[in-house]
Parts: structure tokens; sequence; C-alpha cells
């Protein structure tokens, strides 16, 4: 019970939140940070300590103390349990049900739906927190502000009002299938079809590496409603499959280099029946809306990956200063010295950008180019910083216990997922070369 009274002052806190920064109009949002923010609230670069409450123009004070709830659950919930779930492949069901509770899952999904009713940055902060706990095993943000805005967004009152609340609670959670074995980036080349009987639609295919997929309640799936399309675009569709339906049947965990405490699953579909309720958005629109919430997507693993940078400039800092060598801790050589000053000036920079797209997002004006940016500049970025911080703790990185081995696996992913790198400046080279 404590727990819930702790979500209800949250709920309060960003409501109110909401309701301040809704009520202005956007410029005199930006000149007032601008102005008189800025002064009270440094950036990144200016304190000494990259995850310090209370910084970043964006912020402010009703952020703060949400932030405090939010880091507070990821140190008590979420760090203590995380070997044990690496060694799982999955985390806990409680501890969804915990984030539920505390009011961190659905943060940016209106009220009125059964969401939290906080702002995008409220939700932002989720996502951060997560990874200054360095922990990935709780795919909170893709069930939060990935799967559920589909639902909010394109979803008839009914299925709103029977999934929303209850991913808001952690009690359903979300997924979502659109890879298969043989189409990732090409994701007109998939497969699985689902085919009109009367008004039911009989589904069948197969899925891969699909996050939450091994405990997922509700499963978003991609697939062919119009074989006959001019392009496989004008005949795809998105389908909202519960689990227990007949036909639907879960693989294994798959085996990871990194993300070990997060389920990564198959996921297979024969003859699974499907009533009309069951369609997301309208029959053979599908791709048009994957195409819509995509840059909310790569703008997620953009922050994340900044987070992530913060967090490994910490840790490594924290321990040059401990380990010796020569007499002397490695802090006081002037390579490890240079190294550091890189990695803040590189982290400083890229977090300037992504708090930008943040402050754009929030506005509701964020391009699909500019999140393609920030999701490719930073996911390299992470990946760069966490060879140069394992390097730095030399044989103890690359050693399990230590966290920097699984912040530096964790990185991996982060360019491949979400629309691979090269797929990204493939979309930014475009707007720029069909204007010539
Ligand atoms: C841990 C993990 C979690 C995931 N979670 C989900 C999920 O929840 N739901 C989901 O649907 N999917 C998920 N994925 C799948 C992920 O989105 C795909 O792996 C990704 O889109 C790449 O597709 P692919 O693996 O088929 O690679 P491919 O498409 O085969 O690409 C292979 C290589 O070729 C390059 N390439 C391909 N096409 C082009 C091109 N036109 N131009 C330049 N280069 C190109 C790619 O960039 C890549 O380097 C997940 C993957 C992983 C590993």
């Amino acid at each position: 019970m404590a727990s819930m009274g702790a979500a209800k002052t949250m709920h309060t806190v960003l409501s109110k939140g909401c309701l301040i920064r809704n009520s202005l109009p956007a410029a005199y949002q930006l000149s007032r940070r601008r102005y008189a923010d800025e002064a009270s609230r440094p950036g990144v670069a200016q304190v000494d300590n990259m995850m310090e409450i209370g910084t970043r123009p964006i912020f402010s004070e009703e952020h703060d103390m949400f932030r405090q709830s939010v880091r507070r659950f990821f140190q008590e919930e979420v760090i203590p349990h995380h070997a044990q779930w690496e060694k799982d492949g999955n985390v806990s069901k409680e501890v969804w049900e915990k984030a539920g509770a505390m009011g961190i899952l659905g943060v940016n999904t209106p009220e009125k739906f059964g969401g939290v009713g906080g702002d995008v940055l409220s939700a932002a902060i989720t996502w951060e927190e997560q990874s200054y706990a360095n922990c990935s095993g709780p795919g909170f943000a893709l069930h939060s502000d990935i799967i559920m805005p589909y639902i909010t967004h394109y979803g008839t009152p009914e299925q709103i009002e029977k999934f929303v609340p209850r991913m808001t609670a952690g009690t359903c959670i979300g997924a979502i299938a659109m890879t298969e074995p043989g189409a990732g980036s090409d994701l007109q080349g998939i497969r699985t079809v689902a085919k009109k009987d009367g008004d039911d639609y009989i589904l069948n295919g197969s899925k891969v590496f699909i996050t939450n997929g091994y405990m997922s309640d509700l499963v978003i799936v991609v697939a062919i409603t119009n074989t006959e399309a001019k392009s496989k675009a004008h005949g795809i569709s998105l389908f909202l499959v519960e689990e227990g339906m007949p036909g639907f049947k879960k693989g294994k965990k798959l085996h990871k280099i990194g993300m070990k405490a997060q389920d990564t699953a198959e996921l297979f579909f024969e003859d699974v029946r499907l009533p009309k309720s069951a369609l997301l958005g309208g029959e053979n629109k599908g791709f048009y809306l994957l195409m819509n919430e995509l840059p909310q997507e790569r703008l997620l693993i953009a922050a994340m990956a900044m987070a992530s940078c913060e967090w490994m400039f910490e840790e490594t800092r924290n321990y040059v200063l401990e380990r010796k060598a020569f007499g002397k801790t490695i802090s006081n050589l002037q390579t490890i010295q240079h190294k550091l000053a890189e990695i803040k000036t590189e982290t400083a920079v890229g977090r300037a950008f992504v708090d930008q797209c943040l402050d754009i997002h929030s506005q509701r004006g964020l391009d699909s180019t500019m999140a393609s940016m920030a999701k490719y500049w930073c996911s390299d970025l992470q990946n760069s910083v966490a060879t140069r911080c394992v390097q730095m703790h030399g044989g103890w990185g690359f050693m399990w216990e230590y966290p920097i081995a699984r912040a530096f696996v964790d990185a991996r992913v982060q360019p491949i997922y979400g629309g691979s790198n090269e797929i990204m400046k493939e979309l930014i080279a475009r707007t720029i070369t069909s204007k010539s």
C-alpha cells in the first residue's frame, strides 16, 4: 500500500508538471528555459557528476522529484535481482507489477486512457534511470513508449480499455513482432499472413528476436493482409495477439551475447483465429502506422545510449581513481586523463543534441531524420565509449562481475535494432539528396 501512495504522489507531481508545461505557448517555454532556468540548471558539461539530479535545462524541479523516485526504484527493486535474472534469461513478473504500482509504466500515456498522464520528458527519465542503473533486463521502455502508444494512437475505445490500464499496472506485458528470420531491415520482406475468413483473420507465420516475447501477454503482430497490393507496404496490417490464443506458441528464449536478463524470443502462429476486434488501426494501414511511431523508438534508443555513456564515464572515473599501478593511481596517467577528457566532451556534445531532440519531441516536432541522426550517432558513441572504458579497467573490465563488462556487451545491439545504423544513414541521406 505504501508503494500505491508513492504512485499517487508521483501521479500528482506528473500531472501538475504537465499542466504547467501545457498551459504555456511553446515559444515561451523555450525562452523561459533559455533566460531563466539555464543559469540554475547547468548542462552535464558543467557539473562534476554527469548523472546529477537538478541538471539540464529541459527538466524542472517536478521532474527532479520524479527522477529521485525512479532512481530509488531501480536501486531497490532492480539492481539487487539483476544477476539472478541474467541467469534466468528474464526478469520476474513481480518487478513489472512493482513498477506499475510505482507509476513508472505508461508514464506518457494520457490518464483518460488509463495511463499515468505525465509528459514525454518524464517518460525519458524512466529510460535514462534504467541506463544509470546499468540494468537492461526490464523491457519497460519498449512496453511503455513503443507498444502503448500504438494502442492509444490507433486503438478503438474497446481495445484501449481492455489493455492500457493493465499495461500501466504491469499485469499485461507488451511486445511488438515485426522481424522474421528472413526479414529484418526490409520489413516488406515479411511472410506472416493474416487471411480473411468471414469476419475473422487466420494468422500464420513466425517472428524472431522479439523483446519481451517470452513474457508477453500481448503482442502487436505485423502481418500481410493483402497479397495482391501494388507494393507490400500497401498490404500490411497490425494485430493484437494475446497469450493463450489457440495456435500462438512461444519458442525458446534466445541465447544472446548481451542484455542477458531481457527475454528475447521466437514466436510462432499456426492458424491463430483472430476476431475483427484484434485488428489495430485499420486493414492494410500497418506500414504507415509503423512509420509514424518510429521517431519515438529511435529517440528512446538514443536517450538510453547517452545515459549509458554518462554512467560508463562515472563508473570508469571512479575505477581509475582507485586502481593503482607503478605506485600511483592510474588517474595520474596522462593517457587516462586524456581519454576521460575526450569521453566527457563527446558525451556532453551528444547529450546536447539528444536534449534538443527531447525538447522538440515534447512539443511534437521531432521528425524521422533528426531521430535517425540521434539513434545512429549516439548508439555508435555508446559503443566507442564502452570500448574505451573497458580498456581503462584492464583485465577486470573483461570480467562479468565488473558492471562495465555488462555495459560493453549490452551496447553492441544498439546500432543493430530499432532500424540498423546503416538504414538510419540511408534515411538521413535521402532527405539530403532528394533536394538536388
Ligand atoms: C536483442 C534484439 C532485440 C530485438 N527486438 C525486436 C523486437 O522487439 N521486435 C522486432 O520486430 N524486432 C526486434 N529485433 C530485430 C531487429 O530490429 C533486427 O535485427 C534489425 O532490424 C536488423 O534486421 P536483421 O537482423 O534481419 O539484419 P539484416 O536486415 O539482414 O541486415 C544485415 C546487415 O545488412 C545491413 N543492411 C540491410 N539492408 C541494408 C540497406 N538497404 N542498406 C545498407 N545496409 C543494409 C544492415 O544494416 C546489417 O548491418 C531485435 C533484435 C535484437 C538483436
